[in-house]
C-alpha cells in the first residue's frame, strides 16, 4: 500500500492539479484522445502528433516538461517523487505526449550523461518544447534482440558521417525531425566495439521513412532507409565506437519504464461489469478467467506501487524492471484475449459497430506488440535469469571476433 503524501508532497500535488485543471480537460469526454486516435486515417494520426506537440509545449511553458532534469538542461530541478506525483495527476486528464515523451526520456538522459555541452544546448530545450520530434533508430531486419549485429554503416568523410542501411519498427519515424542512430563505424573490431551513437536530421533527401501498417490499423512506426544520408561529425555521442555503452543505458531505461504504465479504461473491473450486464458473471468459466486476469493486474499494480514507494522515499527500487515489463506485456495481452472471449461473436465487430467503439478488439490486436517492443519477454526472462537467479550467461562465441568475419544469415 502507498503511504499518504507528506505535507510538502500534498502541496505539490495541489499545485499540479490546479495547473492541470486550468490547462486541460478531464478524461472521459466523448472525444477523449488520451488513449490515442480512434480512427486510423492519416489525417487523424497527424492531428494526434500535433496534439502531442501542443501538450509538450504547454508542459514546457508551465515548467513541467522534465521535472527531474537540471534547470540548465531545461528541466525543473525537481525530485523523482515530484515527477511521479505529476504523472499520477496527469493520468486523469485527456492529454498525451506519449510518443514524444517516450523518445525524450530515452535520448534526453543519454545526452545529459554522454553528450557534450554543444549537443545538449542544440537539442535538449527544443525537444522539451515539442519543437522537434525524435525517433529511436536501433532495430534492423536482422538485428533486434541481437541488436549488436546491426549493419547500418556510417563512414566518416571529411567532417560528415555518410550513412547507408536500413532500420525497422521505428516509432514516429515518419513524423520525426531527428533520430538517434546506432551505426557500425568499424567492422574490423568485435561487434559491440564497432558501433557508434549518432544524432541525425531526419528531414534530408537521404532518409526515407515508409510507414508500416500494424494489424491494429495504425501506422505509428516505419521502416527507414538511408542512402548516403549525412550527419556532421559533431553529432557523434560518446566518441567513435562508444555507441554500445550509450545503447545499453538507453535500453535499460526503456524496458523498465514501459512496465510502469497503468491500464486505464481496460481493467478487469470493466470486464466484470460487462459480464454482469450480460448475465454471464455466475458462469464458473467466466469467473475463473476474470479471476486470473485480476490477479495478474493486481500483482503488477502492487509491484508498481512498491517501485513508486521506493521512488517517493528516495530509496533504490528493489523491483526488477524486467518483471514489470513481462507482466505488463503478457498480462495486458491475456486480459484483451479474455475480453474478446467474453464478447463472443461481438468481438468480430470493429469501430462504431462494436461495444465501446471496439476498444477491447483494438487492445487484442495492439497488445501483442507489448510483449515485443522494449525487448521481448524471452529476452527479459534471459536477463532476469542472469541478474536475479544467478544463472550462467548465454554463450557468446561472437564476442571477440571481428564483426566482418562473423557468419550471419546475410553473409
Ligand atoms: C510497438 C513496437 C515499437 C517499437 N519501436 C521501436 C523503435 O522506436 N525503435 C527501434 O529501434 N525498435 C523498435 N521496436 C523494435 C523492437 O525493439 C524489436 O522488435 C525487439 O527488440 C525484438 O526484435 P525483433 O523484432 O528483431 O525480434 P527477434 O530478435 O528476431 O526475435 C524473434 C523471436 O526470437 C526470440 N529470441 C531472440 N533472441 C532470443 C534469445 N537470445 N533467447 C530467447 N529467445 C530469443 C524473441 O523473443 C522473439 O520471440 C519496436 C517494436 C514494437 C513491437
Amino acid at each position: 500500500m502507498r503511504r499518504p503524501d507528506t505535507p510538502e508532497e500534498a502541496a505539490f500535488r495541489a499545485d499540479v492539479r490546479a495547473w492541470l485543471e486550468a490547462h486541460a480537460k478531464r478524461c472521459g469526454g466523448a472525444d477523449d484522445w488520451s488513449l490515442g486516435p480512434r480512427d486510423h486515417s492519416e489525417a487523424a494520426e497527424r492531428e494526434y502528433y500535433e496534439r502531442m506537440r501542443a501538450w509538450q509545449r504547454a508542459l514546457f511553458e508551465g515548467g513541467w516538461a522534465a521535472i527531474t532534469w537540471a534547470p540548465e538542461h531545461g528541466g525543473r530541478g525537481g525530485t523523482p517523487a515530484q515527477a511521479l506525483i505529476f504523472a499520477e495527476e496527469q493520468a486523469a486528464f485527456d492529454v498525451t505526449n506519449g510518443y514524444l515523451d517516450a523518445a525524450i526520456s530515452l535520448v534526453g538522459p543519454a545526452l545529459i550523461r554522454f553528450g557534450n555541452d554543444d549537443q545538449r544546448g542544440r537539442y535538449l530545450e527544443r525537444m522539451l518544447r515539442g519543437d522537434d520530434v525524435w525517433c529511436q533508430l536501433f532495430s534492423e531486419p536482422e538485428a533486434g534482440s541481437d541488436l549488436a549485429a546491426l549493419r547500418t554503416r556510417a563512414v566518416l568523410k571529411d567532417d560528415d558521417f555518410v550513412i547507408n542501411g536500413q532500420k525497422v519498427w521505428t516509432t514516429s519515424g515518419q513524423h520525426a525531425d531527428f533520430g538517434f542512430l546506432l551505426a557500425r563505424t568499424d567492422p574490423d573490431v568485435p561487434k559491440h566495439d564497432g558501433i557508434s551513437f549518432l544524432l541525425l536530421d531526419m528531414r534530408q533527401p537521404g532518409v526515407e521513412a515508409r510507414p508500416l501498417l500494424t494489424m491494429k490499423g495504425d501506422r505509428h512506426f516505419s521502416e527507414v532507409f538511408f542512402t548516403d544520408a549525412r550527419t556532421p561529425r559533431d553529432n557523434l555521442v560518446n566518441g567513435m565506437g562508444g555507441g554500445w555503452e550509450v545503447a545499453k543505458f538507453v535500453l535499460m531505461h526503456e524496458g523498465a519504464s514501459i512496465g510502469t504504465l497503468r491500464a486505464r479504461g481496460t481493467r478487469t473491473a470493466d470486464l466484470a461489469r460487462e459480464a454482469q450486464a450480460s448475465g454471464r458473471f455466475e458462469d464458473a468459466g467466466v469467473r475463473q478467467r476474470l479471476g486470473a486476469t485480476f490477479v495478474e493486474e493486481r500483482v503488477l499494480e502492487l509491484l508498481q506501487d512498491r517501485l513508486r514507494g521506493a521512488i517517493l522515499d528516495g530509496r533504490r527500487p528493489d523491483v526488477d524492471g524486467s518483471v514489470l515489463k513481462i507482466l505488463w506485456g503478457e498480462g495486458g495481452f491475456r486480459k484483451a484475449e479474455t475480453a474478446n472471449w467474453l464478447r463472443g461473436a461481438d468481438a468480430l465487430l470493429a469501430g462504431s459497430d462494436a461495444p465501446d467503439q471496439g476498444l477491447w478488439q483494438e487492445q487484442m490486436l495492439g497488445r501483442s506488440a507489448g510483449t515485443v517492443g522494449g525487448g521481448t519477454s524471452e529476452v527479459h526472462r534471459n536477463g532476469l535469469g542472469e541478474r536475479a537467479l544467478g544463472l550462467p550467461r548465454e554463450a557468446r562465441p561472437d564476442r571477440h571476433e571481428a564483426f566482418k568475419d562473423l557468419k550471419t544469415s546475410g553473409s
